[in-house]
């Protein structure tokens, strides 16, 4: 069984010291394919680059030069992993000097407002974020649009000429975005507001910034579902945000004319269209939003190749195929049986030894390819722990499926030696029983 590891260049390391120990964790364990990460949904780069803003690291080193050096010596291999659509806060062009460097290019949310996403209910991403991971909030690019594709393979291609070292390209968040947030809020003492609350009404949520008290940093859009009360007085309303891209007017107006389909006339606005689409067309318009990741994925693999015939494309993908397809657009196996991908890390996260077994058993009998490499992902954290005397089950049940090893998630939470040196508690001391696992089948 063979081991990789995600880790994350922009918060795992903060100088050569770190990759040293990066590198001999690996070498110990038994770790030989290295996916480091280079923007980790912040919207700005570990190296400089002249597309995105340059995150906030030392500038006089590179750690991915290092580490390019360093596994190479050690024969591992290193596949720079790039988080595709997470991009970032919409507050990141306020960050000057704070979450990124001044080098570089401007933030996308400034200078391309034009690549995010737009959701169901007509807002950009860059306007109505997630309430997820950054300060606030996430937002996403269109991964269908064109123009966002063209970037992202520029991207690509400032990578590989960068690093003409590297061996391949790791893919994370080839997908859309898709999830649901739902919130109670008590009106028993909200008193005039709470005769105004309607099912159907549109709230922003606004905060602001600690890092400057002018900024509202946090905007967040939520939909009434549901009220309770008596008479006129609303005494609690749910509310409702479905996170669901992408329906800007380009990905409309190209739908209507790639998959043949009509939208009425007097649907106006972006809610009643995409709630039509969704009731009408909904098979047709799962499968061309699927098309169009495919599309970029193919893209992407063309570019790599032409650059350079040896560098191998892989992607951390859903754990359950094929919902997947419908959930998020991503149709991970297809890629693998028209031989767009090298090998692929499903995230198969916060899941037991039998869990994992039918999941890696799953993916075996879709997957037409023979011996296609699948490097099954697990995690372990505060909230799935798994105990160190428990790390084998899950390895074997992966081996016992089909699966032809294991990617962990991630480098800080695995290893006890980074958690320590960065004041973080140890979630289990798991390197002995990872060297006895991996160490020797290398
Ligand atoms: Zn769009």
């Amino acid at each position: 069984m063979r081991a990789a590891v995600w880790s994350d260049i922009i918060s795992d390391y903060r100088d050569e010291r770190d990759i040293d120990d990066f590198i001999q964790w690996c070498s110990k364990v038994g770790v030989d394919l290295l996916l480091p990460c280079v923007n980790h949904g912040t919207g700005t780069m570990s190296y400089h680059s002249s597309l995105a803003p340059t995150a906030k690291v030392d500038e006089s080193w590179d750690p991915l030069g290092l580490i390019l050096r360093k596994a190479h010596e050690a024969n591992m291999e290193v596949h720079p992993w790039i988080v595709i659509a997470s991009w970032g806060s919409p507050v990141l062009s306020y960050e000057k000097g704070v979450a990124y460097s001044e080098v570089g290019s401007p933030p996308l949310q400034t200078g391309h407002p034009e690549y995010f996403a737009v959701d169901s209910y007509g807002n950009s991403s860059l306007e109505a974020p997630s309430l997820v991971y950054n300060r606030g909030g996430n937002c996403y690019l269109d991964v269908g649009k064109e123009i966002t594709q063209n970037f992202i393979l520029e991207l690509v291609e400032e990578l590989v000429k960068k690093y003409p070292a590297i061996d391949g390209v790791h893919l994370d968040y080839i997908r859309y975005q898709r999830f649901r947030n739902t919130l109670k809020v008590d009106c028993s003492e909200a008193k005039e507001f709470a005769r105004i609350v309607k099912k159907g009404d549109s709230f922003w949520f606004m905060g602001k910034w600690a890092g400057d008290p002018n900024i509202y940093d946090t905007k967040f859009f939520f939909k009434v579902t549901d009220s309770k009360g008596v008479g006129d007085r609303v005494k609690e309303i749910t509310l409702d945000r479905e996170y669901n891209y992408c329906f800007c007017d380009n990905c409309l107006e190209r739908f209507q004319r790639e998959a043949q389909v009509r939208i009425p006339e007097d649907m106006r606005t972006t809610e009643q269209r995409s709630n039509w689409i969704l009731s009408n067309e909904k098979g047709k318009w799962v499968k061309w939003r699927a098309d169009n990741v495919t599309t970029l994925v193919k893209r992407i693999r063309t570019k790599l190749k032409r650059l350079n015939p040896n560098l191998k494309l892989s992607a951390a993908t859903f754990p359950s195929y094929p919902d997947c397809v419908e959930a998020v657009g991503q149709d991970w196996v297809s890629w693998i049986n028209s031989g767009l991908l090298d090998f692929v890390n499903p995230m198969d996260y916060d899941l037991p030894p039998e869990k994992l077994k039918s999941l890696v058993s799953g993916y075996r009998q879709s997957i037409s390819r023979k011996g296609f490499p699948v490097y099954a992902g697990i995690m372990t954290s505060q909230s799935y722990l798994i105990g160190a005397g428990d790390v084998k089950a899950h390895v074997d049940a992966i081996e016992k499926a089909g699966g032809d090893g294991v990617t962990l998630f991630a480098y800080s939470l695995w290893s006890s030696g980074f958690r320590r040196k960065k004041s973080l508690p140890p979630l289990q001391e798991y390197d002995e029983q990872l060297t006895k696992t991996f160490g020797t089948t290398r």
